[in-house]
């Protein structure tokens, strides 16, 4: 679903992303992982149309990323790919339901009723008209999700999604993504955890910019409980 080739970004001296090349097959879990400061969240930004490259080609789905611009980039965001962050960034002064209105496609009236289904769905429908202070963390990370879902995306991307939640949360937000990927949809997550890390098919380890080493499983099931064996790659 995505092809990158040879990405570089780079901040004046600094290259945040060094020539990384990377496929992504439509329907896997790919986790990412590596030390602060390794270039995750960097190319989860050139992958989420939220950054472009400084070198290299990024396709998704066969259009170059990496030519576009704004607001080409958003119509893709919009109609793609969906996000999910450690932070939430849920407008504060903004019910859960409105927050997910929101990001409803840009084309499309805003349908509160689709945006009470996609909460539903997360489990937070009886809390749609609370603000996102009456909410507890774990509460608002689904509120997110539901987010991320509104607009049906062929891709999901995850920047520590479970970086803020205790473990039943955690629990939660894994089930969830387990339910979405058996359902077809490509999730990329970066974590820090290598329990949700292992939740993946295949990992990929940053450091300094670069793919460092990439770990994928033998016995990979579309099923909860991934197994331990794994090999080396590289
Ligand atoms: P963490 O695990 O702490 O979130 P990360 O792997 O996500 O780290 P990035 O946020 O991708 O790391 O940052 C990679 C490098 O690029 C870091 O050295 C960071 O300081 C630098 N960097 C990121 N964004 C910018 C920016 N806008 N301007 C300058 N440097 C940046
Ligand atoms: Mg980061």
């Amino acid at each position: 679903i995505y092809s990158v080739r040879n990405v570089s970004r780079r901040y004046g001296e600094l290259a945040a992303l060094d020539d990384v090349s990377l496929e992504i097959t439509r329907g896997e879990w790919l986790s990412i992982v590596g030390p602060s400061g390794s270039g995750k969240s960097t190319l989860m930004n050139i992958l989420g149309c939220m950054d472009s490259p400084t070198d290299g080609i990024v396709l998704l789905e066969g259009d170059r990323l990496d030519k576009m611009g704004e607001p080409e980039l958003a119509t893709v965001r919009r109609e793609k790919i969906g996000l999910i962050f450690q932070q939430f960034h849920l407008v504060q002064h903004l019910t859960a339901c409105e927050n997910v209105m929101l990001a409803q496609h840009y084309h499309s009236i805003p349908d509160e009723k689709e945006a009470l289904a996609a909460l539903e769905r997360v489990g937070m429908a009886e809390r749609a008209t609370h603000l996102p202070r009456e909410l507890s963390g774990g509460e608002q990370q689904r509120v997110c999700v539901a987010r991320a879902l509104i607009n049906h995306p062929d891709v999901i991307l995850a920047d520590e999604p479970t970086g803020n939640l205790d473990e039943v949360n955690e629990r939660v937000v894994i089930d969830f993504f387990h339910q979405l990927h058996d359902a077809g949809t490509t999730l990329i997550v970066v974590t820090h955890d290598a329990e949700v890390a292992a939740q993946g098919q295949r990992q990929i380890i940053l450091e300094h910019g670069r793919i460092a080493r990439e770990v994928t499983d033998v016995l990979s099931t579309p099923t909860k409980g991934k197994p331990v064996t794994r090999t080396e790659i590289r």
